[in-house]
């Protein structure tokens, strides 16, 4: 069974110039039996000083027209939804505005920083920063319950290594041991993202992840691009699951109407 990619961005999100349909050809052509979309939904970014969501009505829409063209391939909604603990009532509605099969939670930002950009961590101070990210993936995974997938934990981390490559996400342990903890009593799964893992460059640093998590007892892992163009889907797949293999994992999981299904590997 060919690996369908269970994140990525389409035009519908403000950072991709993609269309929707050249995505959905190509895993069609590869054999995938399932595609999803996972646009973003992030509200009140501070360095935009603005929502950045994508239109989940339209993107509904879209793809049951285009179930129509391809019956033999089926055709999922999934949201990249962006935690702000300060918007959950809005968070809570557009989870219940569409019928999602999944659900990727990730920490982009927060009201005083968002973490893709270094400047945050520069004028913040990165390990201050960090720890308050980490702090809040903590948050949300402790009261946070309506999501399947935590997305790229490593997402801050990252933005803070590519400057200053002797900080190793070792040095929070501690917080990440408790949002691994917090994913496993919730049943949740660890996304190995594979866009910020080729930026990273590191095999080490995912398997660092990848063990800690294994020993507490997580088996839960998906396999995603985070692909925001064409080029990325599937990006480093074959690479990462051998990886994840390694580490002594059977399985990756992935998500039809929120339900949990597995790809033996
Ligand atoms: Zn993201
Ligand atoms: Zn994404």
């Amino acid at each position: 069974m060919t690996l369908h990619d269970q994140h990525i961005h389409s035009s519908f999100s403000h950072d991709s110039q993609e269309d929707l349909k050249n995505y959905l050809e190509y895993a069609y052509k590869l054999g995938c039996k399932y595609f999803i979309t996972t646009e973003h939904y992030d509200l009140n970014v501070i360095s935009y000083n603005q929502d950045l969501t994508a239109d989940f009505k339209q993107v509904a829409l879209t793809l049951t027209s285009l179930q129509k063209n391809y019956p033999l391939i089926k055709i999922l909604l999934g949201i990249e939804l962006g935690y702000r603990k300060d918007q959950l009532n809005k968070l809570e509605k557009i989870l219940q505005s569409e019928h999602f099969d999944l659900i990727n939670l990730s920490i982009h930002d927060c009201p005083t920083a968002d973490f893709y950009y270094y400047q945050f961590f520069a004028q913040q101070g990165e390990i201050k920063l960090l720890n308050e990210y980490f702090d809040i993936m903590i948050e949300a995974t402790t009261n946070f319950n309506n999501y399947n997938v935590l997305s790229h934990l490593d997402y801050a981390f990252k933005t803070v290594y590519l400057v200053n490559p002797t900080i190793k996400i070792s040095l929070f342990e501690d917080k990440i041991k408790q949002i691994f903890k917090n994913l496993i009593t919730n049943q949740k799964a660890f996304e190995v993202n594979t866009k910020v893992q080729e930026a990273i460059k590191d095999d080490n640093h995912i398997k660092y992840l990848l063990n800690l998590y294994y020993k507490l007892g997580g088996r839960k892992v998906t396999l995603s691009s985070d692909a925001h163009s064409l080029s990325r889907y599937l990006s480093s797949f074959d690479h990462y699951k051998k990886i994840i293999k390694q580490c002594g994992f059977n399985y990756l999981v992935y998500y039809v109407s929120q339900k949990e299904y597995q790809y033996f590997i």
